[in-house]
């Protein structure tokens, strides 16, 4: 197939053209550098090449006219010096002095004339007289004088006339020349024309000489100009670069960063104005810094001091709740009130406390290798009941999970505990699936609910602290609006992530995922996010789905499908 293989080979280098243009254009973009220095070249450029054009115009007219008024005044004199001799001879009718006369002409015309070549040629007067023959001297060639200048030579004998010629060379070679006409009267043998051809190779030759230089000094401007932008530029285009990078790693959290300031001019100010406002966004972010300090100290030891109080009240609240039996029936119920409430404090406390440690980045794993499958199994059986009591079926599936692998399994029973917990409080009732499975990067496990689910937007903040998607909700199990939190804390530590699909009225699938040894997570978590109903979960369970890890700060939230 010929077409075919014209249309490959020529989409080679129409491609890589393709790719040419992608980068200059992108560097059209990004480099102000570039951009600037096309800019200056391309409009120096046309400059000089006007200036040039406009320069070697004016010389050529110059030159030309010059050597032409120059050719001019040479012929003039020459054919009056020849007119003087002429009239000065007396021939008396004598055709051979005639002849002499005419050959004195034209010697005279070599001798004065500083032209290369003459021609004379005698004027028909139609008197019938005929005049000695004219001449050709040094190879005048007889056609290079045109008929139109020969005519009007032959009718104005007052004027000069003048063409531009080609010239020959002996060697065939052409070059510019100039031919001078007019009339020469030579008494009882009447007119002739005269013609002086001058060579103007000299002349063409020094036009070419000023005009290439010219040409070169054009180049040269334009390639100086460039030098010459390129390096001002740099002394722009670099301090202008260090400040960008300065600002991003400002951006980035490294607050010590500053900018070198050098002298008085427009930079050092840019320079000086970052550094300030750079030394004022420090000292607000270390104020800041502090004041968060002091308030989670304060949470801590606020916690911490409430904790002994609370002990004895949650003791005399227990026992009141044990003697309900003895009080009447609103005391009994008020002793009852008391110890839930007691007991929900008490929580709120432990989870405060635990946030606090956080804060204070002072908590830290107790690995030991454990099974996530059987981890799981053992906090189904424990939940069992508090489901049963919300009439819920728990379901477990496992089909991977089971190899131990190294986590803190405290802290992962709590997450389970909190996940699992919620997805009862929030599940309607309808069964519940926990999901273990794992690939060779990762083990994962899934409480997956049917109840009410959140929006999109709410899902989004599901890990906030104290946050509530419907403060409204009833609530029977009683949490703090922390668990969430705590857990993700809990899955980051290791190194893991949580994530969230829910949908309004479809139900919430939680997915935590733990890294197999130290390395962080990479790759599709083993239990994908979104499942189309709970119990499809089960089919679907090792099909693989991207690795949410780095989405923050409320772990990967995935949009409503
Ligand atoms: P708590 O359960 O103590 O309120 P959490 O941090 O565990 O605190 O949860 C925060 C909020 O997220 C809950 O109040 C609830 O509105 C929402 N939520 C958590 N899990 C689910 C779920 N499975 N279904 C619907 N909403 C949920």
């Amino acid at each position: 197939m010929p077409a075919l293989g014209l249309s490959l080979a020529q989409s080679a280098p129409v491609r890589s053209a393709r790719r040419g243009a992608r980068r200059i254009a992108r560097l059209w973009r990004r480099s102000l550098r570039f951009r600037t220095l096309v800019i200056t070249l391309g409009l120096t450029a046309v400059a000089v090449l006007v200036t040039c054009v406009a320069m070697a115009l004016a010389v050529q007219n110059n030159l030309w006219e010059a050597r032409k008024d120059q050719a001019l005044d040479d012929a003039r004199r020459a054919a009056n010096s020849a007119q003087a001799a002429v009239d000065a001879a007396d021939t008396q009718g004598n055709r051979t002095a005639l002849v002499g006369v005419v050959r004195d002409v034209r010697e005279r015309l070599d001798s004065v004339s500083a032209g290369t070549m003459t021609a004379a040629f005698p004027i028909d007067n139609g008197s019938g007289q005929t005049a000695p023959q004219g001449f050709l001297s040094n190879g005048f060639p007889e056609d290079l004088v045109s008929d139109q200048m020969r005519q009007r030579v032959v009718k104005d004998a007052s004027k000069q006339w003048w063409q531009p010629v080609a010239l020959r060379d002996s060697d065939g070679s052409e070059h510019a020349g100039i031919i001078v006409g007019q009339q020469l009267a030579v008494p009882e043998a009447g007119s002739y024309e005269l013609y002086i051809a001058y060579d103007l190779a000299d002349t063409e030759r020094t036009l070419v000489l000023v005009q290439s230089s010219l040409w070169v000094a054009g180049v040269v401007l334009v390639a100086l100009i460039g030098a010459i932008a390129w390096f001002s530029l740099r002394s722009v285009v670099l301090p202008i670069t260090e400040a960008a990078e300065t600002s991003a790693r400002f951006a980035g959290g490294d607050f010590a960063v500053r900018l070198p300031v050098r002298g008085q001019d427009e930079l050092a100010t840019l320079g000086r104005s970052f550094n300030a406002m750079a030394d004022s966004i420090e000292a607000q972010i270390k104020e800041l810094g502090e004041l968060s300090l002091v308030q989670q100290r304060f949470v801590s030891d606020v916690s911490h001091e409430l904790r002994t109080p609370l002990t004895t009240i949650r003791l005399a609240a227990e026992m009141l709740n044990d003697h309900r039996e003895e009080f009447d029936p609103t005391t009994a119920r008020t002793a009852e009130l008391l110890q839930t409430q007691v007991h929900r404090f008490d929580t709120l406390l432990a989870d405060l406390l635990e946030i606090s440690r956080y804060d204070a980045g002072s908590v830290q794993l107790e690995t030991e290798a454990t099974s996530l499958a059987h981890l799981a199994e053992e906090l189904v059986e424990d939940m069992r009941p508090l489901a049963a009591s919300h009439d819920t079926e728990l379901r477990y599936v496992a089909p991977g999970g089971h190899t131990p692998v190294d986590l803190d399994p405290r802290r992962v029973r709590r997450i389970l505990r909190n996940l699992i917990g919620n997805a009862i409080e929030h599940g309607e009732g309808r069964p519940i699936v926990v999901t273990v499975d794992s690939n060779q990067n990762a083990v994962a496990v899934g409480v997956r609910d049917s109840g009410l689910g959140m929006t999109a937007e709410d899902a989004e903040r599901v890990f906030d602290r104290f946050w509530r998607a419907d403060p409204s909700r009833r609530r029977t199990i009683g949490g703090t609006g922390l668990g969430l939190s705590i857990a993700l804390g809990d899955a980051r530590l290791h190194r893991g992530s949580l994530a969230v699909h829910s949908t309004l009225g479809g139900g919430s699938h939680f997915v935590l995922t733990l890294p197999r040894g130290a390395r962080p997570l990479e790759g599709a978590s083993p239990v994908p996010l979104e499942t189309a109903d709970a119990l499809d979960a089960i089919g679907v369970a090792t099909a693989p789905i991207e690795t949410l890890a780095e989405r923050s700060p409320a772990g990967a939230i995935e949009e409503e499908s």
